[in-house]
Order: structure tokens, then C-alpha cells, then sequence
């Protein structure tokens, strides 16, 4: 039968794989000789050439002008949304469909998400439904976006590239500049990912990417935020590093600031997996190539294909399903025969935390929750 068939498929990808991962972190370049040149300098911590080196190359890999290395994504979207101006008691506007760090961030800002759909073709953030509910429930005063219902404030918007896949980033811009709204992109699962020509990440006034051990590419734990405003890269680096105004040797710090930088040991890692990138994305849509192949068979079984106009890293591939019970037969038979695979996430509005948070006609993002599941997707070599 087809998961028998999906099953043996999967194996020859990955073989003497036992059990195939979902996504396996890939060292087959210059990690070992970075890494041991940073613990040979004693330059593992804060500071070091590793950090300084991968800021630039990323900023070149991206075509961004600058960008800052921190400790995971999560506090590159938490400082983000700082530098946007995101404040106590605002709304930011995201989807529901996301990894719950998107939320998380908007939260330790002591504001509340807002989620609007999805599409159907990107898995991301919908610009005709984040329109629609600017129109309907939105006015605007003095330059700012205030919420019609709760009168508090809508100045962020984080749209999320999912799976790598680039949502409709274009339009979704155009839509927040008409209502003042800032873009912040969560590109944390789409590092070289582009969109109409351009990398994901660089649309927005600031972009966030993780270098989390699942990620394409990885510092064990790492992220970055990507931006061509070199005012903000300034305040992206100040803020990350405690806030301490340069000197020889004086202690001064003129805010309440973060330790969120990137120690140099995993700036090494990374700046290794980064020569690697455009290897591991063309390998990675190779796989792409033969999963399409081989569901383009099977009219039971949906591939998740990287919408037009873009560049995909498939970062993580996707099927999706007839419905939820088809899905629990799937994760259940590809898991026990060693084959992982994983349903996307719950939608954030299920989650206890954000389950009272204004949701606007999740039509979409409730039947992706219900059918979509990931597939191994790791660098094959
Ligand atoms: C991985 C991920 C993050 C968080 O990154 P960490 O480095 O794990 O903190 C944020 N958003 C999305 C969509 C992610 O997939």
C-alpha cells in the first residue's frame, strides 16, 4: 500500500539512516578547524573575530546592509519588536499557524498577539485577510493603527516564512505602510529563501533568523536580526550586549539592556555551516525535486510546493493530507516504521496562553492545522 511505498522511498533518501530524522544538522566543512581555532584564541565568549566575521558574511549572503548575531531567534524577535517600538499593552498582528516563539516574543513585550489567516499556498501570514481585518476593525489617528474594539494600539505585524516557503511578504509590506504598521519578518526558517528576486528577511524593517540545531544552518543555538537601517543595527547591537557604552575599561550603561549575544565559539560553528549554505539549499531542493516525483503519483497525498515567484529552502518538506483522521493513520504508520514525520503546529490560539486573543475567520489555518505533516528533509550526502 502507498505508505509502504512512502515508507521504502524514504529510506533510500536517507540510507543507513535508523530511524530517518526529520532534520539532522549536517558538519562536513570547515566546523572542526573554526571551532578549534576559537578555543585556541581563548575567544569563546563575548567577544572575538568569529562574531564580527559572520555578521559581515551574513549581511553579504542576504544583501542586507547589516546584520546582529544573538543567542537564538527568540531574542532576536524579542529585540526586534523593541526596536519597533512595541510597547505595554499594543497588539501585533501574526498568524496562528507558527512555532510559539513568535508569540512568545510579542508576550514578553507585554503585548498581545492578533492573528489573522493564512494562505493556502505559502502556509503564511494572508495579505487579503490581514487587510480585511485592518479595514473592518482598525482606525487610524495620529499616524498610529488603533484596534476599533480595544482601542490599544497595532504597531507590529510578523509575518512567518514557513517551512521556508516565502509568504506574500511584497503585499503584506504595502498593507502595513497603509496603516503604519511596522514589518518585522519572522525568516527564522528561511535563511537564503527568496522572494521576487529578493531574500526573505530583508522586506520587513527588520528580519529575524534562527540558528536553532533543526535550522538549515546552525551554531548550536544562534540567531541573527537582518536590517538595512544602520541606526537600528546600532540599537540591535547596543541592546543585545547590556547596553554598555564602549570604553576601555569603565562599566557604563545607559538602559536596560540584554545579554543576548552570540558567544564566539558558536559564531565558529556558524560561520562554517554559512560557507555551506548554497550547498545545502540546492541539495535540499533536490529532495524537494523527488518528494514532488514521488506524490505527483498520489492524488491521496498533497506536496507542498514553493509558491510561484519564489525560491524556496524547503527547510522542512510538507504533505498535506485528506483530512485529520488520514493524518493520524500516516504519523502513526510512517513513526513506528522508523520514518519520522511530525504534524504541523497547533494553532496558537488553541494554546492556553493565547486562547482568549482576538483571531480573525481562521478558515485556512484550521484546515492546515488538521492535515499538514512534515517529512524528513535533512542534507543528504
Ligand atoms: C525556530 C523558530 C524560532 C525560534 O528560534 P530559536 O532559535 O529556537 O529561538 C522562531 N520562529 C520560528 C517560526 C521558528 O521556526
Amino acid at each position: 500500500m502507498v505508505y509502504k511505498k512512502f515508507i521504502e522511498f524514504v529510506q533510500a533518501l536517507y540510507p543507513e539512516r535508523k530511524p530517518v530524522f526529520l532534520h539532522e544538522p549536517c558538519f562536513i566543512g570547515n566546523e572542526k578547524k573554526y571551532v578549534q581555532d576559537a578555543i585556541d584564541s581563548t575567544f569563546v565568549s563575548s567577544i572575538g573575530k568569529y562574531v564580527d566575521r559572520f555578521e559581515e558574511e551574513l549581511a553579504k549572503a542576504l544583501r542586507a546592509k547589516y546584520a546582529v548575531a544573538v543567542v537564538n531567534g527568540t531574542s532576536a524577535l524579542h529585540v526586534s519588536l523593541i526596536l519597533s517600538g512595541v510597547q505595554q499593552n499594543h497588539e501585533v498582528i501574526t498568524q496562528p499557524l507558527t512555532f510559539v516563539a513568535t508569540c512568545n516574543a510579542i508576550s514578553y513585550c507585554n503585548a498581545s498577539p492578533v492573528f489573522v489567516d493564512v494562505d493556502m499556498d505559502t502556509l503564511g501570514m494572508s495579505p487579503d485577510s490581514l487587510e480585511a481585518f485592518l479595514s473592518e476593525n482598525t482606525y487610524i489617528e495620529n499616524n498610529k493603527c488603533y484596534n476599533k474594539r480595544t482601542k490599544r494600539i497595532i504597531s507590529a505585524c510578523v509575518p512567518m516564512h514557513t517551512f521556508g516557503h516565502p509568504c506574500k511578504i511584497g503585499r503584506i509590506k504595502q498593507v502595513c505602510d497603509k496603516y503604519h504598521i511596522t514589518v518585522i519578518e519572522d525568516a527564522a526558517e528561511a535563511v537564503g529563501s527568496v522572494y521576487e528576486g529578493k531574500p526573505v528577511g530583508t522586506f520587513g524593517k527588520l528580519g529575524v533568523i534562527s540558528f536553532n540545531g533543526n535550522k538549515i544552518i546552525t551554531s548550536g543555538g544562534g540567531g541573527a536580526i537582518v536590517t538595512n537601517d544602520k541606526d537600528l543595527a546600532r540599537k540591535a547591537k547596543h541592546l543585545t550586549t547590556t547596553a554598555k557604552i564602549s570604553h576601555p575599561w569603565k562599566y557604563e550603561h545607559d538602559q536596560v539592556g540584554y545579554n543576548y549575544r552570540m558567544p564566539n565559539i558558536n559564531a565558529a560553528l556558524l560561520c562554517a555551516q554559512l560557507e555551506q549554505l548554497d550547498f545545502f539549499i540546492e541539495n535540499k531542493r533536490e529532495t524537494a525535486r523527488l518528494y514532488k516525483n514521488f506524490f505527483s503519483r498520489e492524488k491521496s497525498m498533497k506536496f507542498v510546493e514553493e509558491p510561484k515567484g519564489c525560491k524556496s529552502i524547503y527547510w522542512l518538506n510538507a504533505i498535506q493530507l485528506a483530512d485529520m483522521e488520514t493524518r493520524d493513520e500516516f504519523l502513526k504508520t510512517t513513526n513506528e516504521s522508523g520514518v519520522m514525520t511530525r504534524p504541523i503546529w497547533t494553532l496558537m490560539n488553541r494554546l492556553k496562553m493565547y486562547k482568549d486573543v482576538e483571531s480573525y475567520h481562521l478558515v485556512n489555518a484550521k484546515k492546515l492545522e488538521q492535515t499538514i505533516v512534515n517529512l524528513p528533509s535533512s542534507v543528504r550526502i
